[in-house]
């Protein structure tokens, strides 16, 4: 109930947004991250500043929070078998277990009777052999763990881009997949509650640069069959996997007309900030909603929108242009780093159309950033 203490392992954006959407419903906030005045930790009421393995932490956090929850997947195992066993987590650990091994996610997916695009195993040399004569070029060699904003992929065109790879392989466990030719990329982010109360999302577009998220239009400019049946995806998907909290499922809107699933995140997912200022209820809102047991809001999209992320290497321009920003919200994270690819703020700019939306951003110069 409102005026108790939430838990969040994780203290980055994702963590602070939570943060303040329960807060502004009256939750107190415990957070453990290991770096000090970490985003989250910037509007919590209390921060556990540690290593995730740190059992006296794990022990901090059963005595200060009610409920727990996280903002990323590579959740320590013994602390979540620690809160597991002495706290209230609603979400669980299963579907961490599955998501943060994309081998087990993708088996997941299949086994819910969605389409995924065709993958082996790599775990040694030989598979390798057998995978590249099966799946061949263009094709892309992921880390089954770990792997974020394009970390830990190489695309493969052909045999030279190989040799950047074949030192890792053996040591680290792979994946190849065959490289889908797409139309669009797109998410549905889905969110059920410890009551089985299920709401879904618009459907985002999604354009990425550099293989970070650069922006997001929404409603995604899709034929509406197409958008039904990513919906079902996602919903299908949480059924199968019993959902509890919020899972962003990413997808290929491939050449061929087909929905393809390429992966998932058991949390509020950078491509559904959006909803903070276009949606009836955010997606974080909801998480805390689905967490603590309380009626879901209702996912509406008010109006079409853009959403633009602010990387390390964009903050001086957009600070320089913030007396024209009347128009665009600017959501800042409060990280002092500036780094090249780090995501520090995003800006969502509504519109009567998505095509005004993006007029706007273009005249206001933060379209191309
Ligand atoms: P992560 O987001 O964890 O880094 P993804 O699997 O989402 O990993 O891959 C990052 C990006 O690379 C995707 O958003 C997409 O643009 C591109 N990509 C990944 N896999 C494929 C594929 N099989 N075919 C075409 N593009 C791909
Ligand atoms: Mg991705």
């Amino acid at each position: 109930m409102p005026g108790q203490t939430i838990g969040i392992l994780g203290g980055g954006q994702l963590g602070r947004m939570m943060a303040i959407a329960a807060k502004q419903m009256g939750y107190r906030i415990a957070v453990l991250d290991p770096a000090e005045d970490c985003p989250c930790a910037q509007v919590a009421d209390t921060a556990i500043v540690a290593e995730y393995d740190d059992p006296e932490a794990a022990r901090k956090m059963t005595e200060c929070a009610d409920v727990v929850t996280y903002e990323f997947e590579n959740v320590d195992v013994k602390t979540a078998d620690y809160l597991q066993e002495h706290s209230y987590l609603p979400q669980g650990w299963h579907l961490l277990e599955i998501t943060k091994d994309r081998l087990n996610e993708k088996a997941a997916i299949k086994a819910a009777g969605l389409p995924v695009v065709p993958y082996l195993p790599i775990r040694n040399e030989e598979e390798l052999k057998t995978a590249m004569a099966e799946i061949g070029f263009p094709s892309v060699l992921k880390t089954t763990e770990g792997g974020y904003d394009g970390k830990g992929q190489y695309v493969l065109k052909s045999e030279d881009d190989l040799k950047e790879a074949l030192p890792y392989i053996g040591h680290v466990p792979f994946e190849l997949e065959k490289w889908l030719p797409f139309e669009k990329e797109i998410s549905v982010i889905v969110v059920r509650s410890t009551t089985g109360e299920t709401s879904v999302f618009p459907v985002a577009e999604n354009i990425h640069r550099r293989n970070i998220l650069h922006h997001t239009v929404v409603p995604a400019r899709i034929p509406d069959t197409l958008r039904e049946e990513a919906t079902r995806h996602a919903l299908r998907l949480a059924e199968a996997l019993h959902l509890v909290g919020t899972l962003a499922v990413e997808m290929f809107v491939g050449k061929d007309g087909k929905v393809y699933v390429n992966e998932t995140a058991p949390r509020p997912h950078n491509s559904g900030h959006f909803s903070i200022n276009a949606c009836e209820t955010s997606q974080f809102e909801q998480h805390i909603r689905a967490i603590c047991g309380l009626p879901l809001g209702r996912p509406d999209l008010l109006k079409p929108v853009i959403m633009v992320n602010i990387l390390g290497e964009h903050v001086q321009q957009v600070l320089d242009k913030i007396s024209l920003l009347s128009d665009a919200h600017l959501h800042l994270y409060g990280k002092d780093e500036a780094r090249d690819g780090r995501k520090m703020g995003h800006l969502t700019i509504l519109g009567s159309t998505v095509q005004e939306a993006i007029d706007k951003a273009e005249r206001l110069g933060i379209w191309k950033i």
